[in-house]
């Protein structure tokens, strides 16, 4: 069926683009060498390559780009940036494209949106991500009753080394406020 057939259907495609645009035109300049997915650390754990995600994204695959989790995989190493040929801001890239899918609500990207969220709202509470606080919110957002049961073992794991703490923070005290409400300032979003 030929989706540019209504007028509704242009309507989405044309906001499909737009929706995009700002990540293509970080990446116009590919050239497909694979550069970025030899260097990537997280590569293997991705169900798309990165050099095969900048592909999509030049085609403007938007269901094959969001039906993906390569970019939600992305932890921000800049090694891909520091060795593309082209000097591509990759990184930058793959931000985008997790504020497309957290801002759009896309449903297969929704955990990793409300781990991310409530993350930094740890952070914005007290000055630092309180773990005990964090997966509590966490698990209470995602409302999946098998998910804390996944993280177990693990969890008793860092306890017995001392890396996650049981202890509920006591009142919030916002040490970083002023630093928050400046990139929300900054972002338009204040
Ligand atoms: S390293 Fe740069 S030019 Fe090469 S495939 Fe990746 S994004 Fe494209
Ligand atoms: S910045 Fe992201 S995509 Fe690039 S190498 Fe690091 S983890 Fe991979």
């Amino acid at each position: 069926m030929n989706r540019s057939a209504s007028p509704a259907n242009a309507e989405q495609l044309s906001r499909e683009s737009r929706t995009l645009a700002p990540v293509q035109a970080m990446i116009r300049s590919c050239i497909q060498c694979g550069t970025c997915t030899g260097s990537c650390p997280n590569a293997f754990a991705m169900d798309r390559t990165p050099r095969q995600l900048w592909r999509l994204v030049l085609m403007g695959r938007q269901k094959a780009i969001f039906e993906s989790k390569t970019f939600a995989l992305c932890s921000a190493c800049y090694y891909c940036t520091l060795r593309c040929p082209r000097g591509l801001p990759l990184t930058e890239a793959m931000g985008a494209l997790k504020q497309i899918a957290a801002r759009e609500n896309r449903v297969r990207h929704r955990p990793s949106t409300l781990f991310h969220e409530n993350f930094i709202r740890s952070v914005r509470r007290h000055g630092r991500v309180k773990e005990m606080e964090l997966m509590t919110r966490y698990w209470a957002a995602v409302k999946n009753p098998v998910l804390p049961l996944r993280f177990a073992l693990l969890g008793m794991k860092l306890m017995a080394k001392g890396k996650v703490s049981l202890d509920w923070p006591s009142k919030a005290k916002r040490p970083l406020e002023t630093l928050f409400r400046k990139v929300e300032e900054l972002e338009g979003r204040s």
